[in-house]
């Protein structure tokens, strides 16, 4: 009833071992899914990329010792709307803000950047974080489909 009410179209659930080559998997497969809503290229492009991020982070960081699973739910709106969200039950962020800063990295190898939030929060909508350290993550994000005029 509820799913009604907010116009919830169609819903994927997926769950995956955090492991390298399962960051490609679930980006083709959320890709899939949203193209029932017929989005532009670029549109895909951004949530692909924004997925790959998220997903990036809890191979990476959430779970640095290789064991643990990746929660994807990708649910489609009526209103062209897409929400994704990524889980895991690693081991969470102590200050989501500071996290969320571009160029903030806890990476002490020098090989990432820094800059994958602020890559989901700019090719998506929205983004929501919440997170509880040694109990996991949770990024939400949304994107409206059709909302930029410029489709090729
Ligand atoms: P890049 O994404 O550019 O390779 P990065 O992963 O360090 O670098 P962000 O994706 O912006 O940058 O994440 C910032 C920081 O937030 C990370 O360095 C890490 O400390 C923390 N973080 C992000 N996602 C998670 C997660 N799922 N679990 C635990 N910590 C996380
Ligand atoms: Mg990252």
């Amino acid at each position: 009833m509820k799913r009604k009410q907010r116009g919830e179209i169609n819903r994927l659930n997926l769950c995956l071992p955090a492991k390298s080559v399962n960051e490609g998997v679930a980006r083709a497969a959320v890709a899939i899914f949203c193209a029932q809503h017929d989005p532009s290229a670029t549109e895909l492009a951004d949530i692909k990329c924004a997925v790959s991020e998220a997903v990036t982070n809890c191979i990476v960081h959430a779970y640095p010792h290789g064991e643990g699973e990746i929660y994807i739910t990708v649910v489609l709106y009526a209103d062209k709307t897409v929400r994704v969200v990524i889980k895991d039950h690693g081991c969470g962020i102590s200050d989501v803000a500071r996290a969320r800063e571009p160029l903030y990295t806890t990476d002490a190898v020098g090989e990432r950047s820094g800059m994958g939030f602020t890559v989901m929060e700019n090719f998506m909508d929205r983004l929501v974080v919440r997170s509880r350290v040694g109990k996991g993550t949770v990024v939400a994000m949304t994107k409206r489909i059709g909302a930029c005029a410029a489709k090729e």
